[in-house]
């Protein structure tokens, strides 16, 4: 197989060929988002996709952390202390292991594999992501942030756990649709601007197409075993970014194979992306830092951990991410 060029930007023009999708218009309409690795606490390490640079979002999504396979057998696992948001929502996605969610609305979550937790930051939340007291075996997920348009950037804070999601199927495909619709199965979850989340698994075999929104812009991302997109290995660490325009996804790989898909009509805001908020301006950010410098976020009740302090606002003015 060939491989494609990549750049020092960590993103390459997807030179692949492949089987003619007639459904498809012609020209290019795929790049590589390749993950760069980055600390999220000094001992939980992290493939951070999204934001890429050149490409800040993918529909509303405007962050995409993946993690684990990780052993946590008489470790901290995850142990993020309580910390603000602005102007997103949050969803949480695991493979493997438990996490417990703490907010500042009073919120205490456990959230496994199959279940969603979605955050909605709105004004403003404070919230803590915690490995259960006496973690065992293996921790595995992803963490995504979804930013709020700007008629519902401010909205008042929300939390929301999900367990029962809808899973369609396609021949030997079958997603767990996460956030928004797929093929006309809709999660329940609250969301502010039309896009998917989904992840999706293979069976091994045959393959199995599913339908897309072709307003949509796409991301797909391997998260574990096996899986082809059109007759090509996805590569780990290595998201397909995928144009408006596309129909379907031809999807096969080995049992256990698992992706994400992450979609949504292309965000057009301003999108002002700093620390941990999502505002139309820099002012706006700079303010959501000094509101949690200076105490003014609801607490989160929580024991042993401590507050995450804001980093130093970088010189010169915040600007938006395109
Ligand atoms: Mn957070």
């Amino acid at each position: 197989m060939r491989s494609p060029p990549v750049t020092d930007e960590g993103r390459a023009s997807d030179p692949y060929a492949g089987p003619v999708d007639q459904t498809r218009p012609p020209g290019p309409d795929t790049e590589l988002i390749r993950a760069r690795r980055a600390p999220l606490t000094a001992t939980l390490a992290v493939e951070r996709y999204l934001p890429a640079r050149g490409r800040p979002t993918v529909g509303a999504w405007c962050f995409l952390d993946a993690y684990g396979p990780l052993d946590v057998d008489g470790g901290p696992g995850m142990a993020v202390g309580p910390h603000p948001h602005t102007g997103l929502q949050t969803v949480t996605w695991l493979l493997e292991g438990t996490v417990v969610h703490h907010d500042s609305l009073g919120s205490h979550q456990p959230i496994h594999p199959g279940q969603l937790n979605l955050m909605t930051a709105g004004a403003g939340i404070a919230h803590a992501e915690l490995s259960p007291e006496h973690p065992t075996g293996r921790l595995q997920g992803v963490q995504l942030w979804v930013a709020l348009p700007e008629a519902s950037r401010r909205v008042p804070p929300a939390f929301e756990h999900h367990a029962d999601l809808p899973r369609p199927t396609w021949g030997p495909v079958q997603a767990t649709v996460l956030v928004g619709a797929l093929d006309g199965a809709r999660s329940g979850a609250t969301t502010f601007s039309p896009l998917v989340g989904a992840e999706l698994s293979v069976a091994g075999g045959d393959e199995g197409v599913v339908p897309l929104d072709p307003d949509f812009e796409h991301a797909l991302v391997a998260l574990d075993g096996a899986v082809a997109l059109d007759g090509r290995p996805l590569e780990p660490g290595v998201a397909r970014y995928l144009a408006p325009g596309r129909r379907s996804l031809r999807l096969a790989g080995g049992p256990g194979g698992r992706a994400l898909l992450l979609g949504g009509e292309p965000f057009t805001e301003a999108l002002v992306m700093w620390w941990n908020f999502v505002g139309g301006s820099g002012e706006e950010v700079a303010q959501a830092r000094q509101d949690w410098e200076e105490g003014r976020f609801a607490p989160v009740p929580v024991a042993g951990v401590a507050r995450v302090p804001a980093p130093a606002l970088p010189p010169g003015r915040l600007l938006p991410r395109r």
